[in-house]
């Protein structure tokens, strides 16, 4: 049996050669591949404290996945324009963190398809190698980038035009379910481009030419590790149930999948202090 005391984050995502998402929880001194870990027993068990990810503090409870109340209302990267880009306030001087926000959100963005149950329109800062983590976070199955833009503002407004059509959130139940058909994502968006081209024009006309890259690239397939999806799904969370414990069937966006349909997204347990030991079955 081996043992582990883990201050909750994300886990960090990647993709081998053969397309299957892999999956690493940061512990205080190492790195654990989750992957390993499917079809062992693992027990998650929380101490009782949270601790803000941002600054470490003592918190009764945590505010945009695993921030302290504080961090919550003083961050770039808890601000509403996060969630919304096209309210970017940067250029009326109102950005909470100017230099952040320069970093962050005044770079280059990608507008991208993804299938996670049904075609969804997002955006994403990275991606690398043909690989965005964020499609690895939301479980998609099937990913397209679209369009390179110059900032994540003009990446918001891009996804509402598309947004008008399909759309931009993630049905996590459908997602968690598997067994949904596969997509042709080019000629998906072949039509759809028909449709949001008049509106994708008036963008660029505002924005100026050079704002909006159309991509062609191939679209990718990303598998994840599970042997068996859930079926009624119960949401487990931290709160309720602090001693968490079961036969690890699988990993799909930022959720562990127990036995007993049971599933936890640990992106939204960020910040809280947790054991976790694991035993083969
Ligand atoms: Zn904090």
């Amino acid at each position: 049996m081996s043992q582990h005391d883990i201050h909750v984050r994300k886990m960090r995502v990647d993709i081998n050669k053969h397309n299957v998402a892999q999956y690493y929880l940061d512990t205080k001194e190492s790195s654990i591949h989750m992957n390993a870990l499917i079809g062992s027993h693992l027990r998650l068990n929380f101490s009782g404290q949270i601790n803000c990810i941002h600054c470490g503090r003592k918190t009764k409870k945590t505010f945009n996945q695993g921030a302290c109340f504080p961090c919550f209302r003083s961050l770039a990267q808890c601000d509403t324009c996060i969630i919304k880009p096209e309210k970017c306030h940067y250029d009326q001087g109102t950005c909470r963190e100017p230099d952040w926000g320069e970093a962050n959100c005044l770079q280059d963005h990608f507008v991208y398809l993804a299938n996670t149950g049904a075609v969804k329109v997002g955006i994403t800062r990275h991606v690398s190698n043909g690989v965005s983590s964020r499609w690895i976070d939301q479980g998609a199955t099937q990913a397209l980038p679209i369009f390179r833009v110059p900032s994540r503002k003009v990446s918001g407004l891009v996804e509402i035009e598309i947004a008008k059509f399909i759309s931009d959130k993630t049905n996590w139940r459908t997602m968690l379910k598997g067994g949904y058909p596969d997509v042709d994502l080019k000629e998906f968006w072949a039509q759809l481009k028909e449709k949001v081209s008049a509106s994708i024009d008036a963008i660029t006309n505002e924005i100026g030419l050079q704002s909006l890259t159309p991509l062609d690239l191939p679209a990718l397939d990303i598998n994840y590790p599970v042997v068996h999806f859930p079926e009624k799904i119960k949401s487990l969370n931290f709160d309720k149930t602090p001693d968490i414990e079961g036969k690890l069937l699988g990993i799909k966006g930022q959720y562990l999948l127990f036995d007993e349909d049971r599933v936890l997204n640990l992106r939204n347990a960020s910040g809280y202090n947790i054991t976790m030991s694991s035993s083969a079955v």
